[in-house]
C-alpha cells in the first residue's frame, strides 16, 4: 500500500461514492421533480473494466469502503457484475449501495450474493399517500418489504435515509423515531440541500439540522460521541437503547471538517466536493492497466487540492443541478 489519500487540510479519504447512472425512475420533489430527462451528446457510463481499474487505484491508497449510488443504481443493467468486481478488489471491505428501494424485495438476495454488505434505502414518508406525493410512486409498502427482505438476505448494515422537510413530512419525526426503535433500525435524517435546480423548493421547505436535533433531544434521544473517522453524521441513541438516528446537517458549523469521502460520477469525473464547480475527468487514465501509476499520481495530486469547505451558506451550490447528477 502507498501513502493514504489526504488533502491539504489534514483530512484522510478512505471512502468513495461511485455513481453508476444519472438515470432515475422516481421524481423526488427535492431532486428530480419533473423526472429524469435525458441529455443528448453525453458520453456513456463507465464500463465494468473502467470501474475495476478505478476502484483498484483508490484501494491502492488504502481506501476500503465503496458506495454505489446514482441516479438509481438498481437501474444499471450490469449492477450485479459491477458489485462483484468492486467487492473482489483487494482491500475493499465494505460495499454499500444507496437505493430508492425499487425492486429491492425481489433482488435483495442477489445483492447479498454479489458482495453488497450495506444498504441505505430512501424512505421520506411512512404514509403511503405522502410517499407517493414526494416520490411520484405509490410504492411505500414495496420499499418496506424490500428492507425486510434485505435483512432476511443477511445484509448486515441497513439504514433508512429520510430528507426531513418543513411543511411536507416534518410532522413525521416522532413516527420515524418510533419506527426505528420498534425494529432496532438506523435512520439518517438528511437536511434538504440547495442545488441549482431547487432554490424555490429549498427556501420553502428547508428545515435546519439543529431543529431536528432539538426535537430528538426533547424526546429523550441521547447524542453519542463522534467516533474517529466516522464522517459528518451526528448520531443519537433511542431512550430504550434500540434504534439509532443520525443527522446529516451540511449547513451546520464544521460539517466539512470531518469530510471523509470522495465521489466519482457515472462518466468517470472525480468530484472533490458534492458542491464543487466541476468534476475532473479520470477516464483517459482508465483505458488500460498500464496507466495505473499515472492514475495514482493524478488522484493523489487532485485530492491534495480539495477545498476546505463548501459554500452553501453563500447560496453557492457549485455546478450541481441536482444530486442525481453526481450521486448524493
Ligand atoms: N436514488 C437513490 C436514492 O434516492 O436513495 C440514490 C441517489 S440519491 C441522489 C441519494 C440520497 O440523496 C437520497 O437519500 C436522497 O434522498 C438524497 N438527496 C437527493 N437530493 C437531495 C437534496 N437536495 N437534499 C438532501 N438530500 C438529497
Ligand atoms: Fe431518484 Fe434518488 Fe433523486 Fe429520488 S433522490 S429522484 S430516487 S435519484
Amino acid at each position: 500500500m502507498i501513502e493514504p489519500l489526504t488533502d491539504g487540510h489534514g483530512r484522510r479519504f478512505e471512502y468513495l461514492r461511485l455513481s453508476l447512472t444519472d438515470v432515475c425512475n422516481f421524481r423526488c420533489s427535492y431532486c428530480l421533480p419533473d423526472g429524469y430527462r435525458k441529455q443528448a451528446g453525453l458520453p456513456a457510463n463507465l464500463t465494468v473494466p473502467e470501474i475495476r481499474r478505478l476502484i483498484g487505484a483508490f484501494a491502492s491508497f488504502g481506501l476500503w469502503k465503496v458506495r454505489l449510488t446514482g441516479g438509481e443504481p438498481s437501474l444499471r443493467r450490469e449492477l450485479p457484475e459491477i458489485a462483484r468486481v468492486v467487492a473482489d478488489v483487494p482491500g475493499i471491505r465494505t460495499l454499500a449501495m444507496t437505493t430508492n428501494g425499487y425492486r429491492l424485495a425481489e433482488r435483495a438476495a442477489e445483492y447479498a450474493a454479489c458482495g453488497i454488505t450495506a444498504l441505505n434505502v430512501s424512505v421520506d414518508s411512512l404514509e403511503p399517500a405522502r410517499f407517493a406525493a414526494i416520490t411520484g410512486h405509490d410504492r411505500l409498502h414495496e420499499v418496506l418489504d424490500g428492507i425486510a427482505a434485505a435483512r432476511e438476505a443477511g445484509i448486515g448494515q441497513i439504514k433508512l435515509n429520510s430528507v426531513l422537510m418543513r411543511g411536507i413530512n416534518d410532522d413525521e419525526l416522532e413516527r420515524f423515531a418510533a419506527f426505528v426503535t420498534e425494529r432496532d433500525l438506523t435512520l439518517r435524517f438528511i437536511e434538504v440541500m440547495r442545488t441549482n435546480d431547487n432554490p424555490a423548493f429549498f427556501a420553502r421547505h428547508h428545515l435546519a439540522g439543529a431543529q431536528i436535533a432539538e426535537r430528538l433531544e426533547q424526546a429523550g434521544w441521547q447524542r453519542l460521541p463522534c467516533a474517529a473517522g466516522a464522517g459528518p453524521a451526528v448520531d443519537y441513541a433511542a431512550p430504550g437503547g434500540r434504534g439509532r438516528i443520525g443527522i446529516i446537517a451540511p449547513y451546520s458549523r464544521d460539517f466539512c471538517a470531518s469530510c471523509n469521502r470522495l465521489r466519482v460520477s457515472a462518466r468517470g469525473k472525480l468530484h472533490l466536493c458534492l458542491f464543487g464547480d466541476a468534476g475532473i475527468d479520470l477516464r483517459p487514465l482508465l483505458q488500460d492497466d498500464d496507466q495505473h501509476a499515472a492514475l495514482l499520481a493524478r488522484i493523489a495530486a487532485l485530492v491534495r487540492t480539495k477545498a476546505p469547505a463548501h459554500r452553501l451558506h453563500e447560496g453557492h451550490s457549485g455546478g450541481t443541478p441536482h444530486l442525481a447528477s453526481i450521486g448524493g
